[in-house]
């Protein structure tokens, strides 16, 4: 092989990998294989609201909130309750959130599609300009974003196949090897569950639909995170999930922004009022509240440095 061969081969190599370095979609990464979801593989941007120019105006460090430009938001597309993507536009809780806030600051709201691991990275590399996605406010997410909120506190639980037929009552239940748990990479659901039942066996994939489906298919025997999320899966499948009820953690969401931006108290700001004019307990009501009836008090904001 000549010289000019082995250097054009070796740059075809590097190129090959560089393609399909940029070409992983985060799909699943589960730890058992799984090629039929397709649902939330759909990464393309989709607009709330008609047409407005492309101009993404740049939010990154320390910028105020771009009015008459546009915002991306990073937020699920298969988490019933609180942001599903339908042909009308992403609707749930999130998203009707993202959308005041948008009203409110003068600006555009494009969704993009958000899961659990790519949240940080989607507000470090400027792929998003906020990020309102069940996500929950922690120590070690804070040290590399910045959280407005929180706006709910979820908590921890565990949904089985209806009738419970493993008798599945609490976290201590999943500690073991012979209960298959499934959750997702890149989240507090899985951090939790490592710290509190480290011997379970554990299976995860992208998003939690996935989890639902396999499920579904006998793949696993619970699916644990955010009683929320859980709660609207299991009222999507229409019988055939039940959650335990036995909540054991607190996940405060609140809403990502990248470190230093201003529109983290911009946005506190705004949760304020939503608070106390009814705004806020309106859109869980219309939202969440198709299943959970009940409308909570919203939590205290952090207004710390605001
Ligand atoms: N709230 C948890 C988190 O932010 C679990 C839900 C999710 O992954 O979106 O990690």
């Amino acid at each position: 092989m000549s010289r000019n061969t082995r250097l054009l081969l070796s740059m075809l190599a590097i190129f090959a990998l560089l393609l399909a370095a940029c070409g992983d979609d985060d799909d699943d990464t589960e730890t058992g294989t799984d090629t039929t979801e397709e649902e939330s593989t759909d990464t393309t941007e989709e607009e709330s609201t008609d047409t407005t120019e492309e101009d993404s105006t740049d939010t990154t460090e320390g910028d105020a909130a771009p009015v008459g430009g546009t915002l991306t938001v990073g937020t699920k597309y298969d988490q019933p309750l609180f942001g599903v993507n339908t042909p009308d536009g992403v609707v749930g809780f999130d998203a009707e959130i993202a959308r005041y806030i948008g009203e409110q600051l003068g600006a555009e709201i494009e969704f993009q599609e958000a899961v659990s691991a790519n949240r940080e990275p989607f507000l470090q590399n400027g792929t998003v300009d906020m990020v309102v996605a069940t996500y929950t406010i922690n120590d070690e997410r804070d040290e590399i974003v910045d959280f407005a909120g929180p706006y709910y506190v979820a908590g921890q639980d565990i949904m089985v196949v209806a009738g419970n037929p493993k008798g599945i009552t609490g976290i201590e239940d999943l500690d073991s090897g012979d209960i298959a748990t499934c959750t997702v990479e890149g989240s507090t659901s899985l951090d939790n569950l490592n710290e509190l039942a480290p011997n379970a066996n554990v299976t995860t994939f992208d998003a939690y639909s996935k989890c639902a489906d396999a499920m579904g298919q006998g793949r696993v025997d619970a699916v644990t995170t955010d009683n929320v999320i859980l709660l609207g899966l299991a009222d999507e499948s229409e019988g055939a999930y039940e959650l335990v009820e036995n909540p054991f953690t607190e996940e405060p969401y609140g809403i990502g922004v990248p470190e230093g931006s201003e529109l983290r108290c911009q946005i506190n700001e705004i949760l304020q009022a939503m608070y106390d004019d009814g705004t806020w307990a309106q859109i869980y009501q219309d939202t969440v509240g198709a299943v959970a009836t009940q409308v909570p008090d919203p939590p205290a904001l952090n207004n710390e440095g605001c």
